[in-house]
């Protein structure tokens, strides 16, 4: 395989210019990283041939999910259950290897003792995720979502308005473009995030979120999409790798893009 840290990597999106990703991971050593911008119609072929240019692997984000796991010739139980790869790993022999490290990367951001109980907000792909990982946790999770319907599909208790819980985590895209009714359009009012004590916000963004904000405000603990992306990140360095990942230097990375 040669050295890891020499070979390419890089991220799959369409788009893909805002992701903060080929800093991270260049910042931890992958300097051959970059950002593959692969619109849907030729996602396929693009995959099948990285292995073959020299690529180790690539993290995968907005739309292409889902398609790369059915495109990987193995998946982990987690990419399997969740539906979902953000990790492809292309081995020597050709073959393509699907994980999902958004569900482990989230529990990791929340240290040693998962809450006992969660509310999610959200019902996309990211939302699966967290509750993937939230509910093999032990935590007794909820879900809240614009559209309740596709809440249902999630399998664990809908509600119709945000109640409290231990943990708060918003899997929604309110907040890419903050706006004064951000948590006006999660049911949310600032003085109910008390009813919180931890709240992550998957968004992240150049100045941070109203989410965040209104959090740190009122003395909870927070933690933001930029910490979830190295969370992340560094689960799929491992992963490639073999190396502890450098948690510090990735955190200086992607705030500095
Ligand atoms: P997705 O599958 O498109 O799901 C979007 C979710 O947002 C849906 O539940 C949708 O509700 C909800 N939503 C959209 N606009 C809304 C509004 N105005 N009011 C209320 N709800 C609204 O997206 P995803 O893949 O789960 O990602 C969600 C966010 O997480 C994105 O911003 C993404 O960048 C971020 N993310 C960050 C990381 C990280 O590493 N930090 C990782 C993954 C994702 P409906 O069902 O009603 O449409």
């Amino acid at each position: 395989m040669g050295d890891p840290l020499e070979r390419r990597y890089g991220v799959l999106g369409w788009p893909v210019g805002h992701s903060r990703s080929p800093a991270m991971m260049r910042a931890a050593g992958l300097e051959r990283y970059q950002r593959l911008p692969v619109a849907p119609d030729v996602l396929a072929d693009t995959v099948c041939a990285l292995g073959g240019a020299g690529f180790r692997g690539a993290n995968v984000t907005i739309p292409h999910k889902q398609a790369a796991l059915a495109l990987a010739d193995t998946a982990s139980d987690a990419a399997r259950e969740i539906g979902a790869a953000n990790t492809l790993t292309f081995a020597d022999d050709g073959s393509i290897a699907a994980e999902n490290t958004d569900a482990p990367g989230l529990l990791a951001a929340l240290g040693d003792t998962p809450p006992a109980t969660a509310l999610v907000l959200g019902a996309g792909g990211s939302a699966r995720a967290a509750v993937w990982a939230l509910t093999r946790a032990g935590t007794d999770v909820s879900v809240w979502n614009r559209t309740p319907q596709r809440a249902r599909a999630l399998g664990v208790r809908v509600v119709e308005r945000p109640g409290p819980a231990e943990l708060l985590v918003n899997c929604t895209s309110v907040g890419l473009e903050p706006s004064s009714t951000d948590l006006e359009q999660l049911a949310l009012d600032a003085d109910g995030l008390s009813a919180y004590r931890t709240v992550v916000d998957l968004v992240y963004r150049a100045g941070g979120t109203p989410l965040i904000a209104e959090a740190a405000r009122r003395g909870l603990h927070t933690v933001d999409g930029l910490e979830i992306l190295v969370r992340q990140g560094a689960l799929s360095f491992t992963l490639w790798t073999g190396l502890p990942a450098p948690l510090q230097t990735m955190r200086a990375g992607v705030a500095d893009p």
